[in-house]
């Protein structure tokens, strides 16, 4: 009789404590809330690593996570132009999106509105949470949210994060140490994914082999390129899992250059089903092409 008690106002408290419902644009959010929100959240991202986050094709399931959602984190900056179709189509009137990029130094921000930039990065460039140390003021701001949701809990969201911040802490002094001796290598990128990261770490990025954000490689550019990789002496061009490879596979064979894929987020190769285990593979992966 007492075990049945026990079991009951267990189920019971369970249900009048809940958990918050959180979605997100990313994985990599997605991880960052479940570090915070332990057992008193259930999260759930709309893009996988292996996607680009740019260009997501709305998919009714994608309303359905958000219609019982509580909060929404997206990356903002307009890199989920696609959210506010899913916002709409969700009719959840209670639901608060956050964007998590407003207290995020900015790089890359247009002088005036238009499309120079390309299709994609109208608003700056919205890939800041490859510089680990962004992440601090996302975690402080997932912190806050969860806790205007359930203000009871905030003492528990703020040790967790502080102590995920602390181990992050840990982790960039050891990727800062491991890329040191690179400061200064010059590098090609397919996307301007990895501004924020290169301007961390000292690398210096020459040029994309998208001639501009959103806009897919052209023979002119290309050509372009391999002249500047041969001259520059460049040794790797960074891919993502998610876009063709085959104009960095030509410029690679023309130069001797060598294609390396990074993933920009969570689950995006194996292996890196955190933030943490993504930054390792990167750095990791990035050092020893470069050595
Ligand atoms: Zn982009």
């Amino acid at each position: 009789m007492k075990h049945l008690l026990f079991i009951v106002l267990v189920a019971w408290a369970g249900i009048a404590h809940g958990t918050i419902k959180v979605v997100t644009s990313l994985p990599d959010l997605a991880d960052f809330t479940r570090q915070v929100g332990g057992d008193r959240v259930t999260v759930d991202n709309i893009v996988r690593g292996d996607q680009n986050p740019h260009f997501v094709e709305v998919k009714p399931s994608y309303m359905m996570k958000l219609k019982a959602a509580d909060l929404f984190f997206l990356i903002g900056m307009d890199l989920e132009m696609w959210a506010p179709q899913i916002i709409d189509g969700s009719r959840n009137t209670k639901l608060e999106v956050v964007d998590l990029s407003k207290r995020i130094d900015k790089l890359e921000i247009p002088a005036k509105l238009d499309a120079s930039q390309g299709d994609v990065h109208r608003y700056g460039n919205p890939h800041y949470w490859l510089d680990p140390r962004n992440i601090r003021i996302i975690v402080e701001d997932i912190v806050a949210a969860l806790a205007r949701v359930s203000p009871g809990d905030e003492q528990f969201f703020r040790a967790n994060g502080e102590a995920y911040l602390k181990k992050l802490d840990g982790k960039i002094a050891q990727w800062s140490s491991t890329m040191k001796p690179f400061a200064g290598t010059r590098v090609i990128t397919f996307h301007k994914s990895w501004t924020y990261f290169t301007a961390w770490l000292g690398l210096v990025v020459m040029d994309q082999v998208e001639p501009k954000p959103g806009i897919a490689p052209s023979p002119s550019h290309t050509a372009e390129l391999i002249t500047l990789i041969r001259q520059a002496g460049i040794k790797v061009i960074v891919v993502e899992p998610f876009y063709d490879s085959s104009a960095a596979d030509q410029i690679a064979r023309s130069t001797g250059a060598t294609v390396l894929r990074l993933s920009t987020s969570t689950g995006g190769v194996d292996g890196t089903d955190t933030y943490l285990a993504l930054m390792d593979y990167n750095i990791t992966t990035l050092a020893g092409a470069l050595k």
